[in-house]
């Protein structure tokens, strides 16, 4: 059984209202959508509402400066809950996120995702009183949004086969160690498991999923580094974002990272593959709105890329894509 360790959390099914009726003065940064949802079982209303938008450093600290010193609550996705953690560690006031979908693991990492000149930067240390997970809210939202939770669990499929390759290559900063799949291994165990009950969104499938999202969050913090679960699926997303300009679902676009990089990893593509199957996760390009020619032009750009950002060495600076045939690529995403 799996065993995760982070964040202090609370789970449950429409709990989301009655947790903010009881919590006193509060601000709220949210988005649109789940606030509509429960605003009307909400009598304790917020003393402010900021609607989550960007996510650069100078408007964060604007927006810190100008809220009142009250309990700040996140309720929403990954910007709703980077923006909370900045308000909350600038100004030492006291946090809770409500994730509103299990996209991504923002409510159990420590710092804020931040966009400076159009790249990522991470920044803060944020931690919160509690992560309440109300399954209701996520049963609410879109269903691709739901089952594109898997992307960063996923991704140490990739990730820990890329760890290995650095260190046989003498390029690992990181100290790899025989044990060091262990725990990827393990993640990816569980989450093949509990994949069906994210399909289904079962109470068991949305709690274990969102356990191995807290584990990860806190094991990025404990190690210092995310090498065990970021490798060449992340370096095809963030090139991806350069050579088309725009992004998907983070979960969907790293899904489609760790099918063409494990396939041409030589990597067990099809316990990749059984695991986005099983979750319902959305790979076909054409269910995703991307076309052939932006996903071949990322591919095939993702080793320069790599090389050029300096990203960690990985199968992604090694691999030339040039190579391969058209058919060969698409194969990987289109069954
Ligand atoms: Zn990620």
């Amino acid at each position: 059984m799996f065993q995760a360790q982070g964040s202090n959390v609370k789970y449950g099914s429409n709990i989301c209202s009655a947790y903010l009726n009881s919590l006193g003065d509060y601000i709220l940064i949210t988005h649109k959508e789940p606030w509509e949802l429960i605003e009307k079982d909400v009598t304790n209303q917020p003393k402010f509402v900021v609607g989550a938008k960007e996510l650069s450093k100078k408007y964060l600290d604007d927006l810190a400066n100008e809220v009142p010193g009250v309990h700040v609550v996140g309720l929403g996705g990954g910007s709703a809950m980077d923006t909370a953690k900045w308000v909350h560690w600038r100004r030492q006031l006291p946090l809770t996120l409500i994730p509103s979908i299990p996209s991504v693991d923002a409510c159990f990492t420590r710092m804020s995702a931040l966009r400076e000149q159009g790249g990522v930067i991470y920044d803060g240390d944020a931690v919160p009183d509690l992560v309440l997970v109300d399954f209701d809210l996520f049963r609410a939202a879109p269903e691709s949004m739901v089952t594109s939770g898997i992307g960063d669990v996923l991704a140490c499929h990739t990730a820990w086969f890329d760890w290995k390759y650095a260190h046989e290559k003498n390029k690992d900063e990181f100290g790899w160690t025989s044990e060091s799949p262990e725990i990827s291994l393990q993640y990816l165990a569980e989450l093949a498991e509990c994949a069906p009950g994210v399909k289904a969104q079962t109470d068991d499938g949305l709690r274990r999923l969102m356990e191995l999202h807290r584990d990860i969050g806190w094991r990025c913090h404990e190690m210092k580094h995310a090498r065990f679960e970021e490798g060449s699926e992340h370096f095809f997303a963030y090139t991806f974002e350069e050579v088309t300009g725009r992004t998907i679902a983070h979960g969907e676009l790293v899904s489609l990272g760790v099918l063409v990089m494990s396939k041409f990893q030589g990597n067990n593509f099809d316990g990749a593959k059984d695991i986005i199957e099983k979750a319902g996760t959305r790979h076909r390009l054409s269910d995703l709105g991307i076309s052939s020619k932006e996903f071949l032009d990322s591919v095939r750009r993702t080793q320069s890329f790599s090389i050029e950002q300096k990203l960690w060495f990985s199968y992604a600076q090694t691999i030339d894509f040039s190579e391969i045939s058209d058919e060969a690529i698409l194969e990987s995403v289109n069954w």
